[in-house]
């Protein structure tokens, strides 16, 4: 596979006009300024809307403290991240219809640190291939205990190897639901949404 097949989806990839001054990977910085985008707001944190949702939540939880990613998180950070467990499950405790999921790509395409926030349902027109959707329902999204619960133990979270990374992008797909197993992203795209009525 190639390292251009690895990046999480070609949307996010897409230089338009008005932001074509700043590589793609900087554009949380700016939706982190973005009233339109802004959720939430603490001292140390802010909520964003994802901009091309994979779900029908999808929020991205960043600290306004300028760390690049999980795998410069020392202990220190450790109040930080407690913060985004709290967080979690308020906007968690917002959304009771909803089962939502918490945490942290293994291999990040876009920089400062950030922590997904997603629903189960994974129903959305920005859902389109299937590195989109390994990159949420395989071990490749690292969940927020776990994430917490390794810092808190070696004190820094460690790093996936690039054969890991592209043996999870090529899983199979499996419906993250049930058993189903899809012939491609068009018939899993129909399937999940015959989950809908029970999860929503
Ligand atoms: P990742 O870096 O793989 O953890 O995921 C980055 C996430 O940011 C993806 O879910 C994208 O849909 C989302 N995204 C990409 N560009 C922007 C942007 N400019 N503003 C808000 N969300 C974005
Ligand atoms: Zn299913």
């Amino acid at each position: 596979m190639s390292k251009r097949a690895l990046i999480l989806s070609e949307e996010d990839a897409h230089v338009s006009p008005k932001q074509s001054k700043k590589h793609w990977s900087l554009g949380l910085l700016e939706s982190m300024k973005d009233p339109d985008l802004i959720y939430k707001k603490t001292e140390r944190v802010v909520i964003i809307r994802d901009k091309y949702p994979k779900a029908k939540i999808h929020y991205l939880m960043l600290p306004k403290d300028n760390i690049t990613s999980i795998y410069k998180l020392g202990k220190e950070h450790l109040p930080l991240l407690e913060e985004f467990g709290e967080l979690f499950q308020s906007i968690q405790a917002e959304y009771k219809r909803h089962i939502l999921n918490a945490g942290f790509h293994a291999a990040p395409s876009m920089l400062r640190l950030h922590m997904h926030i997603i629903s189960k349902d994974m129903v959305s027109p920005c859902l389109k291939t299937k590195v989109h959707w390994n990159s949420f329902t395989t071990s490749f999204f690292k969940p927020y205990n776990d994430v917490l619960e390794e810092l808190k133990e070696n004190g820094f979270i460690k790093k996936i190897q690039n054969d890991v990374h592209k043996s999870l992008m090529a899983t199979p797909l499996k419906c993250n639901q049930c058993n189903y197993i899809p012939k491609n992203m068009p018939q899993l795209k129909d399937h999940l949404l015959s989950h809908t009525s029970t999860i929503i």
